[in-house]
């Protein structure tokens, strides 16, 4: 731990932590310790431990931190140190507009996730169904599910424990009645027809892991993010499967990395899909490769 931190709680001095002296403390540490937004990754720490918003510890600045609070604080500071991912620290994560609840069983959500979820509420009539092929915390299907009433969603997932937060999600997110978690591998798809499949499936070649920031590759579960071979077998799975399991005139969509879409395009083109499209994120990359049946 921090020796400064340490050395001041124990000999319970004086001079005392008070609320911005912690978060300056823990701002510095966090930088020393190469992490991308240290003074944001302090502020929410702080304000989840204390059970603040971010406007509240402004407020609170010259509150002093007791020793139970200082206590509490010091295994997460390490672990955010050692860069284990913010999100998996506090427990839980935002993704359009709705909370999800995250641990290392699967992956952290991702902004630009969005987009597919957009792609995918483009393409959706007033009702139909939906299959989220690797959901591991079921933030594509709960999200569709929240603006879609009158579709029925399955998340499929090889993943157990992955399965077991999609649940507890699907649950807190109230839309038990639209989704239905099934354990199974992408290499074969539940034998029914769907308007739309989703996926944002592992899509990491292995020659790509060592240049993956601490925060994914040391802490995120490998299951969810690295394909076999070129990093697009996942994409061969799914669009072989989608004459088969997509009604006429469905729609498959997946996220991809930022240099696959070609591939990824051609694969779909292979295997007979109609009006094959990219779309970009916000930053420009390529983000979303769609096909229609
Ligand atoms: N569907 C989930 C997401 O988009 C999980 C994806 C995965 O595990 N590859 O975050």
């Amino acid at each position: 731990m921090p020796h400064s931190l340490k050395d001041q709680t124990a000999r319970d001095t004086s001079e005392t932590w008070t609320l911005l002296k912690l978060l300056r403390w823990m701002t510095d540490y966090f930088a020393g310790k190469g992490i991308d937004n240290p003074r944001l990754d302090a502020e929410l720490l702080l304000a989840h431990i204390l059970k603040l918003d971010r406007v509240g510890l402004y407020l609170n600045y010259d509150r002093p931190l007791d020793a139970a609070e200082l206590d509490t604080i010091r295994p997460l500071v390490k672990r955010r140190g050692q860069r284990e991912p913010l999100q998996y620290l506090l427990g839980s994560t935002e993704f359009w507009s709705l909370q999800f609840k995250v641990t290392p069983a699967v992956l952290i959500p991702r902004a630009d996730t969005e987009i597919l979820v957009e792609e995918a509420l483009a393409r959706a009539g007033s009702s139909g169904k939906l299959l989220d092929v690797g959901t591991g915390s079921g933030i594509i299907a709960i999200s569709l599910a929240s603006e879609l009433p009158n579709w029925q969603m399955t998340g499929l997932d090889i993943s157990e424990a992955a399965l077991e937060i999609a649940a507890e999600n699907v649950e807190n997110n109230q839309v038990a009645a639209q989704i239905q978690l099934v354990q199974g591998d992408l290499a074969e798809l539940p034998p029914q027809q769907y308007d739309l499949i989703v996926s944002n499936p592992p899509y990491i070649a292995q020659q790509e892991w060592d240049e993956l920031m601490s925060e994914v590759r040391c802490f995120e579960p490998q299951l969810a993010l690295l394909a076999e071979h070129d990093g697009l077998e996942c994409y061969r799975q799914l669009s072989g499967q989608a004459a088969s399991r997509l009604q006429s005139k469905g729609w498959l969509l997946v996220e991809i990395g930022y240099e696959q879409a070609d591939a990824v395009k051609a694969l779909f083109l292979a295997a007979g899909l109609n009006n094959v499209f990219v779309r970009e994120d916000y930053s420009g990359q390529p983000r979303v490769v769609g096909g229609q049946a």
